[in-house]
C-alpha cells in the first residue's frame, strides 16, 4: 500500500471566501440571537441569574411541567428507554405511538390520526406526498412558514390570498384550470390570534373539489374543549371529520409535550404511511414521549384542563381589552409597533422591568408589522397580567 500524500496547507486553515461571505452576521438591528434559559419554574425563566416572567412561552394551559405527564415520561423510559432506535416503517413504531394514534383519532372524530416528532415535519408530509406539480396550492398570506416551505418543495403551484379574504381566494379558484386543488390555512394565525373562516373555507373546498389542510398548532388544546378549531366552530359533527378536511395538530404547544399529530380520512393518512419523505425516513419519536403524549390528551379532557381553557382565554381578553381591541379567541395578543427597532427597544424595556415578551420581526410577520407577541397561559395569575398591563401603560404603549 503506498501511502496517500499529504497536500502541504498554504495557510491557516480557514472558510472559503464565500462561504465566508455568506455567513456574514445581518446588521445588529435584525439580527437574532437565543438567550440560554438556565431554569424553568411555572411561568418564571432564569436568564443570566435574572428570574423573569414569561410571556413567551406556547405552554397556553401550564401542562409542560405537570406531573402527569412527567410520570408517564418517567415510566415510558424505565419501560422503552430513551431512543426509539429506528424509523415507523422499520421497527421504530411500538405501541406507545400506536395507542397515541387510537386515542387521537377517537377524541378528535377522524378516521385515523398519525404521530410525528414535530409540526413542521408533520406539515411537509401532508403537502409533499399529497401534492405534486399538477396540483394547485391556496394559501393565506399569515400562513405559518412550514405551509409554504411544505408547498414550494411539493413542486405545486402556490397561491397566496389576501389573509383571510375569501372573495379573493374564490377568484382564484375559479380561474384555476387544474383539477386537484389544496386550501392551506393556519387555524388560529400564530403572530396575531385570530381565527380563520374555517367553515367558509370548507364550503369553498366543496364548491371546488379541493382539500382542506388546516394547521391547528395555535387551537389545539385551547378551543372546542380541548379538542381544536374546528370542534369549537362546529365543524366536527356526529359522523366526525368531513374526509376533504385534513388536521394538524401540535403537541408541543397547549399539549405541553413535543410532536404533531395529523388527522384525517383513514386513505390519506396512510398515503402519508406509504410516501410522505418526511415520515419515512425520520427516525420514530421516543417511545417514552410518546407515553407522555397520551398523558397529556387524557389531561386535556378533564375537568382541571376545562379551567385551565376558561383561565387563560379570560387573561387574553383582560390584556386584549386594554392593548388589542377585537375579540379574544386564542391565548395569543399582538401588539402592533410598527419598525423593527421600536419592538425591540420596547421588548428591552419590559425585559429591564423582569418581564419576557418576544420582539417578533419581519420576515415572521410582515414589513411594517413588527410587535410584541404576547403569550398567555393559565398558568399567569390575573395579578401578573396586570403586571404586564402596568409595564405597557408606563411605557406609554396602548396597542
Ligand atoms: C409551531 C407551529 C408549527 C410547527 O410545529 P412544531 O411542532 O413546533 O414543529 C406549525 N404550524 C404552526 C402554525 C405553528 O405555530
Amino acid at each position: 500500500m503506498s501511502a496517500v500524500p499529504l497536500h502541504p496547507v498554504a495557510a491557516a486553515p480557514a472558510l472559503p471566501v464565500w462561504m465566508a461571505a455568506q455567513t456574514a452576521p445581518p446588521p445588529l438591528a435584525s439580527r437574532r440571537h437565543r438567550r440560554v434559559v438556565q431554569a424553568v419554574d411555572g411561568v418564571h425563566l432564569t436568564v443570566d441569574g435574572r428570574r423573569l416572567l414569561g410571556f413567551c412561552s406556547n405552554d397556553y394551559l401550564g401542562l409542560a411541567g405537570d406531573p402527569a405527564l412527567s410520570d408517564a415520561a418517567i415510566r415510558g423510559i424505565g419501560r422503552w428507554g430513551v431512543g426509539a432506535g429506528a424509523s415507523h416503517l422499520i421497527s421504530g413504531h411500538t405501541s406507545a405511538h400506536q395507542a397515541v394514534e387510537d386515542h387521537a383519532a377517537r377524541w378528535l372524530g377522524c378516521e385515523r390520526a398519525l404521530l410525528f416528532s414535530s409540526g413542521y415535519l408533520a406539515n411537509l408530509a401532508v403537502i409533499t406526498a399529497l401534492a405534486d406539480r399538477g396540483t394547485a396550492i391556496f394559501a393565506d398570506r399569515l400562513n405559518h412558514a412550514c405551509l409554504n416551505d411544505g408547498a414550494r418543495l411539493s413542486g405545486a403551484r402556490l397561491k397566496r390570498y389576501p389573509h383571510g379574504d375569501l372573495l379573493a381566494l374564490r377568484r382564484l379558484l375559479e380561474a384555476d384550470a387544474s383539477p386537484k386543488k389544496w386550501v392551506l390555512t393556519d387555524a388560529v394565525f400564530s403572530m396575531d390570534g385570530d381565527l380563520a373562516p374555517l367553515a367558509e373555507l370548507l364550503s369553498l373546498c366543496h364548491e371546488f373539489d379541493a382539500m382542506l389542510l388546516v394547521d391547528d398548532a395555535h387551537g389545539f388544546g385551547v378551543l372546542g374543549d380541548g379538542r381544536g378549531s374546528l370542534a369549537e366552530l362546529g365543524l366536527v359533527g356526529a359522523e366526525g371529520l368531513d374526509p376533504r378536511v385534513v388536521v394538524m395538530v401540535t403537541l408541543g404547544k397547549a399539549a405541553g409535550v413535543a410532536g404533531a399529530l395529523v388527522c384525517g380520512a383513514a386513505p390519506v393518512i396512510e398515503a402519508l404511511v406509504q410516501g410522505a419523505r418526511s415520515y419515512v425516513y425520520t427516525t420514530a419519536a421516543p417511545p417514552a414521549l410518546a407515553e407522555a403524549v397520551l398523558a397529556a390528551l387524557l389531561r386535556l379532557a378533564d375537568a382541571d384542563c376545562t379551567m385551565r381553557r376558561a383561565r387563560v382565554l379570560a387573561h387574553a381578553r383582560r390584556l386584549r381589552s386594554f392593548a388589542a381591541g377585537g375579540l379574544a379567541i386564542a391565548p395569543i395578543v399582538p401588539i402592533l409597533l410598527g419598525s423593527d427597532a421600536r419592538a425591540v427597544s420596547v421588548a428591552e424595556a419590559l425585559l429591564a422591568r423582569g418581564l419576557w415578551v418576544p420582539a417578533i420581526r419581519p420576515p415572521t410577520v410582515p414589513a411594517g408589522t413588527a410587535r410584541l407577541r404576547v403569550s398567555l397561559s393559565a398558568a399567569h395569575t390575573t395579578e401578573q397580567v396586570d403586571q404586564l398591563i402596568d409595564a405597557l401603560k408606563e411605557l406609554q404603549i396602548d396597542g
